[in-house]
This record gives C-alpha cells, structure tokens and sequence, in this order.
C-alpha cells in the first residue's frame, strides 16, 4: 500500500482487520491497492484512514478470479447443428444402417467431444 503513495493510517478496530484479512482472501491485494487509488484519485478530500477504503468500497469488492467460473453445462455446448437426426439434449444421432440396426452416434457437427468443430 505505501509503495503505491498511499500513506494512509492503519489504525483501526480489531474486528476491522478481521474484516480486511478477509477481503485480502477473497479479493486479493492488487484489487484493494486498486480500488483504494482510483478512490484517493476521485476523493476531493485527503483519506487518512484505511477504514475509509474499507467502508468505503473493499467489502463490495468482487472475488479474485483465481478460478474460472463454473461453467454451464449447457453453454459448454456448441449451437445445436439443426440435423433433424440430431437430439438437440444429448447431441446423437440415431442412425440406422443398411442391416436396419439402429445406433446412437455422437453427432459430428454439435456434439462438444466432436472433433472439428470451431467451439
Ligand atoms: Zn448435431
């Protein structure tokens, strides 16, 4: 914080740094070092306390991305091909070959294990 110019003091209630030890975990340093600049460059008054930035905006700071967000099963999904073979839920085919036996196959267009595809 300091080495970013933010001189601001660190006085603060213990629950305080329970609080901004655990914005620290869930944002991370750069994302508070962040905000609390684009704060003191927006503040038209000196901020002398560190409470500031944490009233004032860490506690609605977002999670770090550390991970990427869960992903939708369903917009893991290529568009659907629009075969009228194709299941638009499961992605096969069901084809019937010259002997008559029906299979289901992974449609080669749509289905998110094909091979090919732009996804
Ligand atoms: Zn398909």
């Amino acid at each position: 914080m300091t080495e970013a110019g933010l001189v601001v003091s660190w006085s603060m209630k213990p629950s305080d740094w329970i609080e901004i030890s655990r914005i620290v975990q869930r944002t991370g340093v750069p994302a508070m070092v962040a905000f609390a600049r684009d704060t003191k460059a927006s503040s038209r008054q000196p901020i002398r306390y560190a409470t500031f930035f944490l009233r004032g905006g860490w506690k609605g700071l977002p999670p770090a991305s550390t991970a990427p967000p869960p992903r939708d099963p369903k917009s893991a999904k290529p568009p659907h091909c629009g075969h009228p073979d194709c299941d638009e839920v499961s992605r096969t085919r069901e084809t019937e070959d010259e002997r008559g036996i029906r299979s289901l196959d992974r449609c080669p267009d749509c289905h998110p294990a094909s091979k090919g595809h732009a996804a």
